[in-house]
Parts: structure tokens; sequence; C-alpha cells
């Protein structure tokens, strides 16, 4: 059950409630791709900095430990010991982007398991028949997500595809949800619109899976290669097009920038990768800018990454000690960065819910983005292209 509380702007303020919990949005959801955030980051902690909503991802749960074994272990929820909402892939995205050899057909996609290269083959069917094994709170549709690069015909061939697709993802769903054996027989289904840069196809696709009356809907095929300028035009586009009053997903982006930009144009759910790739790698989030914590500058940096964070890392910690522990391979050091990061990503989805709600959006937005860039313009030699290699991570 979904309800918009306020709007600022196009800005949405919204509760969703699940079986697993409500979730209030805008809402960051933190990336546990085999069920576990990288860095050594456990479900308790997920407590402790804000976690609403937890995202795996179903092609690697599928390969390692398989489904079936989450399944018999009673579902991801009681596997992981989570009792927050947690929202699965449809594994798509994966066979997608990691399989080297693929064939996409009507009845679905046969490729090559990454890990040890046996044939595998998922369609529709097989990607809800896993989610449902699963048991998550929200599954995603299977769908193709084509190239920003891909040409119109391609793109148009492709959408098609993956709307007949969604059908069979709902009526498998549908059926699924009614057996007496299934984990979560509450189990949602959000629909992805695709269509690359191309407005009409965008569109017009927004327009057929609204009318599927879907649980929510999300924009996919997004911070895959377009420029940032492409991505915010095609939420314009295609955002007012999708109901409002159901959540709307920005697929795997993006950078604090990013994800005001999008709150802006309507957007309530966000994932990426980001914060917990760069904390993992001493790049960190401020209010004032990233920083290096591998710069020699902070050898000796007695404060904490944030002053005035809340996080476990910098309730407690020096920078200059968390800089040892990184040079020293110490995973600790890995996991207070990832810790701090996701904290930073959450707390400012819990800033961005509180300036909606007093009507200051946009007010937020601008002090939000010119704090940000304090640390960047200063040393803009060394953080130039901090963006670009912030992105590859
Ligand atoms: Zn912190």
């Amino acid at each position: 059950m979904y309800k918009v509380l306020k709007r600022d702007g196009s800005a949405k303020r919204a509760e969703f409630q699940t079986v697993h919990g409500t979730i209030q949005t805008p809402v960051f959801m933190n990336v546990a791709t085999v069920a576990a955030i990288k860095g050594g980051v456990s479900t308790e902690d997920l407590e402790r900095i804000g976690t609403q909503v937890v995202l795996s991802n179903t092609y690697h749960l599928h390969l390692r430990p398989g489904d079936d074994v989450v399944y018999r272990m009673g579902g991801l929820h009681k596997f992981m010991s989570c009792n927050k909402p947690i929202l699965t892939d449809s594994g798509g995205f994966q066979v997608f982007s990691l399989a080297k050899t693929r064939r996409i057909k009507e009845e679905g996609v046969y490729f090559h398991s990454h890990i040890d290269g046996h044939k595998l083959f998922m369609g529709p069917e097989e990607s809800m028949r896993i989610q449902s094994h699963l048991g998550s709170t929200i599954a995603m549709a299977f769908d193709e997500c084509p190239s920003a690069k891909a040409e119109h015909e391609y793109v148009q061939m492709s959408v098609d595809r993956t709307t007949r697709w969604l059908e069979r993802c709902k009526r498998e769903m549908d059926r699924l949800n009614g057996l007496e054996y299934t984990v979560n027989r509450n189990q949602l289904l959000f629909g992805i619109n695709q269509g690359a840069i191309f407005d009409d196809i965008r569109i017009e696709h927004a327009k057929r899976i609204s009318d599927m009356d879907l649980d929510g809907y999300a924009v996919g095929g997004l911070a895959v290669g377009e420029t940032h300028e492409e991505m915010y035009h095609v939420l314009e586009t295609v955002v007012p097009y999708l109901p409002i009053e159901k959540p709307t997903y920005l697929m795997g982006v993006g950078t604090p920038a990013n994800i005001l930009e999008a709150v802006e144009r309507g957007v309530d759910f966000f994932d990426c990768v980001y914060p917990s790739r760069n904390g993992r790698h001493g790049h960190l989030y401020t209010n004032r800018g990233h920083i290096n914590l591998l710069n020699a500058r902070y050898e000796l940096d007695e404060t904490p990454i944030e002053e005035g964070c809340q996080c476990p890392a910098c309730r407690r910690y020096s920078k200059a000690y968390i800089r040892h522990l990184l040079k020293s391979g110490e995973m600790l050091g890995l996991r207070l960065c990832v810790l701090h990061n996701l904290y930073f990503y959450n707390h400012m989805m819990e800033e961005i819910r509180d300036a909606i709600d007093n009507g200051r959006f946009q007010e937020y937005k601008r002090n939000k983005l010119a704090g940000m860039q304090e640390f960047d313009s200063l040393q803009n030699k060394e953080y130039a292209n901090i963006d670009k290699n912030w992105r590859k991570g």
C-alpha cells in the first residue's frame, strides 16, 4: 500500500507499506549483492546506519548458493536474518552484462555462467520462480536493458519483447503467490520502463506498462553510458507517464547529485553500488565533497571523516586511524569506510524527506550541492576527474 504524503514541486514524499515493514520515501536501497554488503557489513550494522531497504541480486544468488538453498532455509529474510524489506533485481541486468556469450530469444536468454561457464537459461518465468524462492518483498520484472548506443529499430524491437516478458512475469508471479508453499505470498512486482534515450519509445512503453496495474514502476537502462543531462531528460520525459500513486524507482543511480536531481523529477526509490564500492577504496562522501583517505595529508589527522556524523566510524575513530587500517589492508578499515558512506547516503535521504515535508526541497538541494563542491574546487587539480574515477570505482 503506497501513499503519497506530500508533494514539493514534482518531488514526492511517500510511505510504502509492505509485509516486511513500512518504507519512507525517497529512499536509498543498500546493495547487498550476494545477501551481504561487501566490506564486512552485517545485518545488525544495517540497523545502525539507517538502512530501510536491502537490495540483493537474483543472478548471483541463483548461482551461489542457489535459490533452492535459500528457499529451503526459509527465504532471504530468514537466511540473512533481516527483518527489513528486501528488493531483488530480476537477474536480467547481470545476464546481459556479466555473461560472456548470450543469445536472446522470445522465450528468454541462453547464456554461460560467469563463474564456471556452464550453460544456463533465464526467461521471465525462471526469474519469477527464482525471486519467489528468495521470497523478497519486491521482485523486479525480467527485461532487456538495451545499450544507450543501440539504434532506434533495435530498441523498439527489444522494448516490445520486454513488454511481452512483463505480461508473462505478472502471470507467473500471480500463480506463484497463489501456491501454498511460497515463501512470501504477498511478493510485489515492479515493472521496468526501457527505451534507451528515445523519447517516443520510452513514453509509449510507460503508457503500456502503466495500464498493467503493477505494484511499482522502475526506470531502467540509465547510468549505462549516457550523459547526466540525457538521464535527467529521460526522467523529465517519462516519469509524468508513470502512475503517481505508485512507487517510482530509478535503477542503479547514482551520485548524491544524481539522486537530488532525480528526486526533484519525482523519483522515490534508488540503489547504487557507489557508496560501498568507493568506501572500499577509501573514497569517502562528506557534506563538503569527496575525500580520498589514502592521501598523505590525513596521516596525522585526529578528526573524524566528517565532524558531527553519527555513523559508527565517525563517532569513534579518527581519519588517521582509519587511513592506517586501509594502508595496512585491515578489513576493519574497509568496513568503517563502507559504513560511513552508506550512512551518508541513508542520512541524505532522511534530510531529503524532511525537506520535502517542510516544502523546502529546492533550498535544501541548492545548499547540499553547493556544500559538496567545497573540497572539489579547493583541490581541483587532485579531484578534477574524480567523478569519472568515482563511477569506475
Ligand atoms: Zn561518518
